[in-house]
């Protein structure tokens, strides 16, 4: 498969959200034939059901950037093993989760087939993915409605309230750099 630029949506509300959201991205960082380019904010986000209504538990959701030659559905079968191995049950599709993986973007390709559908079907209705989005990528199109992410976030009606933190992404798991062989003295 040719490179392409990807984006991944992540959130969690079940446990220690943080920690949840950090391994998520050290787990992002070991994809294979792939390499993180970008990692939003952490937002804190109200929770919205798919008819709209809003929930209790609130989320931690942000995006990370990506770029990789894996195929979509080999990616979508690594985020779901991904979110079996942090402990998401699959009971309920929309209750509590620890970890949930959306691809939102695969480069400009739009993609349908039984499982996955590519441009993500709500990403322009959820202001939790919009904002991150944003804050990565302001004049990203989107593949089919053809309006950047800026333009989409102020046209939204989303009114579930979504709060940037000021946490750093991913700093409980610097695996790389723990594992780094020390300099020879
Ligand atoms: P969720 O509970 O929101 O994680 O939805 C998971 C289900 O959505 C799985 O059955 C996936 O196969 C399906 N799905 C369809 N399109 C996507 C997408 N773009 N990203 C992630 N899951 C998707």
């Amino acid at each position: 498969m040719p490179e392409e630029i990807i984006y991944l949506g992540f959130g969690s509300n079940l446990g220690d959200r943080q920690e949840f959201c950090d391994r998520a991205i050290a787990l992002m960082n070991l994809l294979p034939l792939s390499r993180v380019t970008g990692v939003s904010s952490y937002y804190e986000t109200e929770p919205v059901d798919p008819e709209g209504r809003l929930g209790e538990s609130w989320f931690y959701n942000g995006v990370v950037r990506v770029e990789s030659s894996l195929s979509p559905t080999r990616l979508l079968g690594i985020l779901q093993e991904t979110e079996r191995a942090l402990g998401r049950e699959d009971t309920d599709r929309h209750g509590p989760r620890t970890i949930d993986f959306d691809i939102l973007l695969f480069g400009q390709h739009c993609i349908d087939q039984p499982g996955l559908t590519v441009p993500h079907p709500r990403l322009h209705q959820r202001r939790f993915v919009l904002e991150p989005l944003v804050e990565l990528d302001p004049a990203l199109k989107h593949p089919t409605l053809h309006r950047s992410m800026s333009e989409l976030l102020e046209a939204i009606q989303d009114p579930s309230r979504v709060n940037k933190l000021d946490i750093k992404p991913g700093s409980k798991y610097r695996s790389r750099l723990a594992c780094s062989v020390p300099p020879l003295s």
